[in-house]
């Protein structure tokens, strides 16, 4: 056993082991139990300083080991069926020696606690037990089979005398401390009972604290988890926001505007904060005033989604269509707040005005050579016309019904482009100078006021292509040079092979198309300012050709300048 300090007297002593003392009889015997109470209350004190339940296993053990004990502590799992062994004080050599002769390994050993049995006595029972020899606690310890050899471990391990003492949380066993050593005495038991007392209450405050931890930790990732959820579902909202081609307010429950996205500072002009806590009625021209108020009332007063068209107003006054839905945002079913979106329809209406001027053109185009046919052939039905008028009436119908018959074609082609199909073409070798020649000699006849010529090269390559549909591009180009020639002049065809193309271009001496519309030429219902002129058209035989052109793998241009004449050329890529 170890000497403690010298000095202190019995007052001194730490609280905790200030315990009842039985009869002492001699000076040697004070000293020496004072020495043990200080080594006791220094071992309870680093054992409490412990944090984990193993630092604490091993600081009382280490602590009564210090104090030249054999120190085993041992630990009631929740069941309270078995003892474990937590801590032993043995050298590795004799550790070895007791594992080889029991067959046993110590860190897997543990005893079983059975009702009536000498560990349950213990466990349970009101004191300490101190045993003069250890030869009865050892063997109960053993398994049944090598319990005939307790007293050779006990050889080997030299214990001598022991004190065993439960450590007990309110009554009830945690765990056993079993303490050996030469110089024991029955009188230590009640020491070594304080000292169990605090290392359960140790080894308490150590699990709680590792729960704690545990808690703690499960805690932490909880809240990382959940944190990390919100950014995500944060940076979606805003993704959604930012990215959103409409204008989305966020306004207050009273109605005034909180926040914006960057697709409102784009639609309006507002910088992203210029209009924090102003009404969004500043957003709406002052002829929508009223109908945006009254849907702002019914968005307030509960009564669900409010949509409506109106006229938006940008931050330089100009006015656009817009498509606006007010929506509450509740929460416990309470208005937190309100969502504003608004998306410009400046496009979709333009589109809606562009279908309705279509219908009416197309009614137009329609409807006055069918009322020239219906009205000459009524005339030629009804009276009696002499053979000179009759030709003259049935040639105008015939004019008519193949502008009709042409309008119709143009219609269908353009349908087919609309739909995304394309225009049909069925491409093979053709020889595109034939073709010019054939789109041409029905002119000369129809249109004697203008004079043509063709230069069509010799030896010209094949080119692929669909001959129907290249002969409608030439008569077409050439049927605008006629039309838009209406002083006459030469319109020349010239056709000649550039590398990997052959080359048709149309030329006209006619009135020319100004600068500025020669870029938007190949869009459908453009007439490039020739709308009032008196020349009829409907803007659709160059889209079409374009269309055409492309299909082959051409292209399709112009030059020309006004007062003087144009050019068109196309290119069609040889065969093979
Ligand atoms: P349309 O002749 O039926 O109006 P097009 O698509 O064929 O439609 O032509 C579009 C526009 O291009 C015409 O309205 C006209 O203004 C201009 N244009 C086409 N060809 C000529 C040409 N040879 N000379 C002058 N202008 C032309």
């Amino acid at each position: 056993m170890t000497n403690g300090d010298a000095g202190p007297s019995v007052d001194t002593q730490p609280a905790e082991f200030a315990v009842a003392r039985p009869e002492i009889e001699t000076a040697a015997d004070v000293a020496r139990e004072r020495d043990m109470m200080r080594a006791l209350s220094r071992a309870a004190q680093s054992v409490q300083q412990a944090r984990a339940p193993e630092q604490v296993y091993d600081a009382i053990g280490r602590g009564l080991d210090a104090m030249a004990y054999h120190t085993t502590v041992m630990i009631l799992d929740r069941e309270r069926q078995n003892l474990w062994l937590a801590y032993v004080s043995m050298r590795d050599t004799v550790r070895r020696r007791v594992e080889k002769l029991l067959g046993i390994v110590l860190e897997e050993f543990c005893i079983k606690i059975e009702p009536d049995s000498l560990y349950h006595d213990i466990l349970y029972g009101e004191e300490p037990r101190f045993f003069d020899l250890l030869l009865e606690p050892m063997s109960q310890a053993l398994p049944r089979i090598v319990r005939p050899m307790t007293g050779q471990v006990l050889a080997m391990l030299r214990f001598g005398h022991g004190i065993f003492a439960p450590m007990r949380l309110d009554g009830d066993p945690i765990g056993l401390l079993a303490v050996a050593g030469k110089d024991l005495r029955a009188t230590d038991t009640t020491a070594m009972s304080a000292f169990a007392a605090q290392a359960a209450i140790a080894i308490q405050n150590a699990r709680l604290y590792e729960e704690l931890e545990q808690a703690n930790v499960d805690l932490e990732r909880k809240v990382e988890r959940r944190t990390a959820e919100l950014r995500r579902t944060k940076e979606r909202v805003e993704a959604v926001l930012n990215n959103s081609p409409d204008a989305v307010l966020l306004l207050t429950p009273d109605g005034t505007i909180s926040s914006a996205n960057p697709a409102f500072t784009g639609m309006f002009g507002y910088a992203p904060d210029e209009l924090y806590d102003h009404d969004p009625a500043l957003l709406i021209c002052p002829t929508c005033a009223d109908r945006f108020s009254q849907a702002m009332h019914k968005a307030k007063s509960g009564d669900g989604v409010q949509r409506l068209e109106l006229k938006a107003r940008r931050k330089d006054n100009t006015g656009f269509d817009a498509s606006l839905a007010l929506a509450p945002i509740m929460e416990n079913g309470e208005r937190i707040s309100m969502v504003c979106t608004l998306r410009d329809v400046t496009g979709a209406k333009e589109l809606e005005r562009m279908k309705d001027e279509f219908v009416a053109f197309i009614a137009h185009e329609l409807g006055t050579p069918l009322t020239s046919i219906r009205g000459y052939s009524e005339l030629l039905l009804i009276r009696d016309l002499d053979k000179e008028r009759q030709r003259r009436f049935l040639s105008l119908i015939q004019e008519q019904s193949t502008q009709l018959s042409g309008l119709v074609g143009d219609l269908l082609d353009l349908s087919r482009l609309e739909v995304g199909n394309g225009l049909s073409v069925d491409p093979r070798p053709i020889d595109l100078g034939k073709i010019v020649y054939r789109a041409v000699d029905p002119f000369r006849e129809t249109s004697p006021g203008h004079t043509f010529g063709t230069d069509v090269a010799p030896d010209l390559p094949p080119v692929r292509g669909d001959s129907k549909r290249l002969r409608q591009v030439v008569r077409n180009l050439l049927s605008n040079a006629i039309k838009y020639s209406p002083e006459g002049g030469t319109l020349t065809v010239q056709v000649r092979a550039l590398d990997d193309f052959v080359e048709v271009s149309v030329s006209d001496e006619g009135i020319g198309i100004a600068p500025e519309y020669q870029a938007h030429l190949f869009e459908k219902f453009n007439r490039a300012g020739v709308a009032d002129s008196g020349i009829e058209g409907t803007g659709l035989g160059l889209v079409i050709c374009k269309h055409i052109v492309e299909a082959h793998g051409g292209r399709i241009g112009v030059k020309s300048a006004p007062g003087v004449g144009s050019t068109f050329t196309f290119t069609i890529p040889v065969a093979g």
